[in-house]
């Protein structure tokens, strides 16, 4: 007999700076929880997550851009145990402190206990399984996490518009070949939970986003 399909709540928090979004995603009959990325007023996240009282099991980075790593120092303080993961692209920026982008400087020395979000592998935290789709071009261990018929895009796919690629280290062709072959590749009711802004579907973004149609 097989089980029933998990069912997932998603919350999202903004910092007002940026405007960048943190997701908490809870499985509904365990509370195992992750945190995908962590931007710059992780109160907002320790908050929702104490409010709903959900079980952290993991820290999901889409990208490390420092308005998506911000909170980390904050979320380790809160949660010291519980791993962060991100592709290995850009792992050295999470261990090392070592910034992204030339122009933005990294604030925490680096931290321990860093696992992989690597293509086509499943990342597992508690009860929670996330299929990892590498999605490169706005920066290069770009990562979008699938669960369910939800998308978590990062940078790569917003509402409406794409990932900033004028970057010493971006790939602007490489973007729009990631969102087509991997992003654009998903059913049309897929909700796509973006990096900025609001929430929108697979469906909506390729008949819509000018920068694909
Ligand atoms: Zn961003």
């Amino acid at each position: 007999m097989s089980e029933a399909p998990r069912r997932i709540q998603v919350a999202a928090t903004a910092d007002r700076q940026f405007g960048t979004n943190s997701y908490l995603v809870v499985d509904e009959k365990t509370q195992d929880a992750v945190i995908i990325d962590a931007h710059l007023e992780p109160d907002l996240i320790v908050e929702q997550v104490r409010e709903r009282g959900a079980a952290v099991r993991a820290i999901l980075l889409t990208h490390t851009d420092v308005d998506h790593i911000g909170g980390l120092p904050r979320l380790r303080q809160e949660w010291p145990d519980i791993p962060i993961a991100v592709h290995d692209a850009e792992r050295a920026v999470v261990t090392e402190g070592q910034p992204l982008r030339r122009q933005f400087p990294v604030e925490f020395p680096g931290f321990e206990r860093v696992e992989r979000l690597a293509e086509g592998e499943t990342y597992r935290a508690g009860s929670l399984e996330f299929e990892v789709l590498h999605t490169p071009g706005h920066s290069p261990g770009g990562v979008s996490l699938k669960i369910g018929n939800a998308l978590f895009t990062g940078d790569a796919l917003f509402a409406g518009s794409i990932g900033r690629s004028d970057f010493h280290n971006s790939d602007g062709r490489l973007l729009l070949e990631s969102i087509r072959s991997k992003l654009l590749a998903q059913p049309d009711d897929f909700i796509v939970f973006s990096g900025h802004g609001p929430v929108t579907t697979i469906g909506r973004e390729r008949q819509t986003n000018p920068f694909l149609t």
